[in-house]
């Protein structure tokens, strides 16, 4: 990752950028596209992606005259072509087509397309050397050595999108990366933060996506709400920063305000702040090195408190399981990440109740090692047939762990 600009510089002119917005129909992308939308001079939008919603993402590319526009979902291809016939808008489907979409050339890629789906198509842009504003944190959960090895190898800048690791990115600018003592990532908590395991284990879907302070995207709200959030925060900090799993601290923070901090031997802790709104950390990677209108001012003023304390990995079983992950290593995290997305559908579902997420997770993770398929992936070919067999063993097992849960 490239330097932070001089303390004190005065603002660089922004550069008219080209962008392409991978998920550009979801929460991430739904921001991202309002900050572009209010700085119209600036970008110029060459891709866009979305999952299977053809006319919003059609709308988009029209509003934006883009190059070319992708659904993933091939059934959506026609209505996606039709939507765009006339207007000189390239149209595709599948998952070439997302991935010719971060080929294409913009100078910077927003992936933000949910679940280790984004994987290839976020490395396609990577290996070109692009800069990529790095919303989606499954990819480097299932496949985080790889990813980083070979968008270094490419000259790639990777910002970090996640509140957490922008803020911490932020803050390492003040001093050297030797002298770091910990990294801390807040955590809200999630809507179960107060509740007890009795209550947790009975939680409906509706209160599982009723987070306090973010509005975000379903897998990710109920990811918020598990605190398996924050465990794949973890491991997502520990290859965007190398920094080693002891050195990555969580802290609940219910207010949502200081979204993460660098403690230096020296005793300072370094914390950015904002409002808890998403415009924030995208606002910064879409303008990095300088800075553009963002969101609405933070009111320090205007709150009670902020206060912080330690995470209960009793009641929140997946962060423990996160970090264990992380300190097996290999394919450890690969597996986790693919039956907690495989677990998290089901609960949407209404499959399995709330706490089965958790044991489904574990229990995946177990038969895994006992079965002698945790290896370290070689490569990207192998992380994602590990994330399949992973994926297939999750739902092997999810109608016993459903049933035991009655
Ligand atoms: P979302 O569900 O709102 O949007 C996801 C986008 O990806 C949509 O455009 C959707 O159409 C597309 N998509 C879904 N499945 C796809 C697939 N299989 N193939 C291709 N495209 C697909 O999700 P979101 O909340 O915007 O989150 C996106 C990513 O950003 C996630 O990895 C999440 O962890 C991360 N993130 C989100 C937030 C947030 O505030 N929403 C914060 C930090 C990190
Ligand atoms: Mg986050």
């Amino acid at each position: 990752m490239s330097a932070v600009p001089l303390v004190g510089a005065r603002a660089s002119r922004l550069q008219e950028r080209t962008v392409s917005v991978l998920g550009a129909t979801g929460s991430i992308g739904s921001s991202t596209v309002d900050l572009l939308r209010r700085n119209r001079a600036h970008y110029r939008v060459e891709a866009v992606t979305a999952g299977r919603n053809a006319a919003a993402l059609a709308a988009l590319a029209k509003e934006f005259g883009a190059r070319f526009a992708a659904v993933a979902d091939e059934s959506a291809y026609g209505a996606l072509k039709d939507a765009l016939a006339g207007t000189g808008i390239a149209a595709g489907a599948g998952k070439a087509a997302l991935v010719e979409a971060a080929q294409r050339p913009a100078d910077w890629v927003m992936a933000a397309i949910t679940g280790a789906a984004s994987l290839e198509p976020t490395l396609a842009a990577a290996e070109r050397g692009a800069v990529v504003a790095l919303a989606n944190k499954e990819c480097l959960v299932c496949a985080g050595p790889l990813f980083m090895k070979r968008a270094a190898a490419a000259g790639a800048t990777v910002l970090p999108v996640d509140s957490e690791h922008n803020a911490v990115f932020q803050s390492l600018g003040a001093g050297e990366r030797g002298c770091v003592r910990r990294i801390i990532l807040t955590a809200s908590g999630g809507p179960f933060r107060s509740w007890s395991l009795d209550a947790i284990r009975k939680a409906t879907v509706e209160q599982a996506l009723k987070h306090p302070n973010w509005s975000m995207g379903a897998k990710i709200t109920i990811d918020s709400a598990s605190m398996m959030n924050k465990g794949l925060e973890i491991i997502e900090a520990h290859h965007l920063f190398e920094a080693p799993p002891d050195e990555i601290d969580v802290l609940v923070h219910p207010q949502s305000i200081v979204h993460g901090m660098v403690e230096f031997k020296d005793g300072s802790v370094v914390a950015q702040l904002g409002p808890p709104d998403m415009r924030v950390p995208i606002a910064h990677c879409l303008a990095w090195p300088t800075r553009i209108e963002g969101a609405n001012r933070l009111r320090l003023d205007q709150l009670a408190n902020l206060t912080f304390e330690e995470p209960d990995e009793t009641r929140f079983p997946a962060l423990r399981l996160a970090k264990a992950a992380l300190r097996t290593g290999a394919g450890a995290p690969t597996v986790l990440n693919a039956a907690n997305e495989v677990a998290v559908a089901a609960f949407l579902e209404r499959r399995v109740g709330f706490t089965d997420i958790a044991a489904l997770v574990e229990a995946t993770l177990d038969a895994a090692s006992a079965r002698g398929i945790l290896a370290d992936p070689a490569d990207v070919a192998a992380a994602l047939a590990l994330d399949r067999t992973a994926r297939s063993l999750a739902r092997e097992l999810l109608p016993e762990i459903a049933a035991k849960a009655i």
